[in-house]
């Protein structure tokens, strides 16, 4: 079982991941919990080039870092754990390259999506839960937390909104895949309704 997080920087992805494998856990299932970029060694190289690095990155050069790093966390960590019959949980895949490379910096959606499709062999989530927040409630709650963010802190609030609205419509497009969540909602109360929609595909 395959089940990917995604949402903008603080729509609590973490907190759902780590509420959703303490429970599958308990159900005595092997979880697996990992992100991209940088579920690998190779990723965490990647990672601190795509977020760390001085200066501008080509739009293309980030996307296809981006594609390098899924690609290779897929073959060395993803694949072997769904082989295994593990659950992986996941923070960000495929989406997150649609929604940030593609609407965000403004490449085409489906070029994005293609790179990352030819990067994983065409893996696709059982499950993907969207945490839906708008700009202003993920900025106050990273101010809250005093955690250290990074484009949110860089960039317009535009920026964020047009991240969420290819979200919301690549949502829209694939209904049975998504369960699209209000993440201004108690953090119990999502995982709650996070547990209903993965009890119905153990
Ligand atoms: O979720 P996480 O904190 O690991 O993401 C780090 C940053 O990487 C996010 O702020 C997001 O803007 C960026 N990102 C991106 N494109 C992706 C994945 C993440 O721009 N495909
Ligand atoms: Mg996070």
């Amino acid at each position: 079982l395959f089940i990917t997080l995604e949402g903008g920087d603080g729509s609590g992805k973490t907190t759902q991941a780590e509420l959703l494998g303490a429970w599958l856990t308990e159900a005595a299932r092997t979880v697996v919990r990992t992100r991209e970029p940088g579920g690998t060694d190779v990723g965490v190289e990647v990672r601190e080039i795509v977020l760390h690095h001085r200066g501008d990155i080509a739009p293309r050069a980030e996307a296809l870092l981006y594609a390098a790093d899924r690609a290779h966390h897929v073959a060395t960590v993803v694949r072997p754990a769904l082989d295994r019959g593990d659950v992986v949980i996941q923070d960000r895949y495929i989406d997150s390259s649609v929604a940030y490379q593609g609407a965000g910096r403004v490449l085409d959606p489906t070029a994005v999506r293609g790179l990352s499709e030819w990067a994983t062999e065409g893996l696709r989530p059982d499950l993907t839960i969207l945490l839906d927040l708008d700009a202003r409630s993920a900025r106050a709650r990273l101010d809250d937390a005093r955690t250290r963010y990074d484009r949110l802190e860089a960039e317009a609030s535009e920026f964020h909104e047009r991240v969420r609205g290819a979200y919301l419509e690549l949502a829209a497009a694939e209904p049975d895949r998504f369960l699209v969540v209000d993440a201004s909602r108690p953090v119990d109360e999502i995982a709650g309704a996070i547990r209903d929609r993965v009890a119905g595909l153990l």
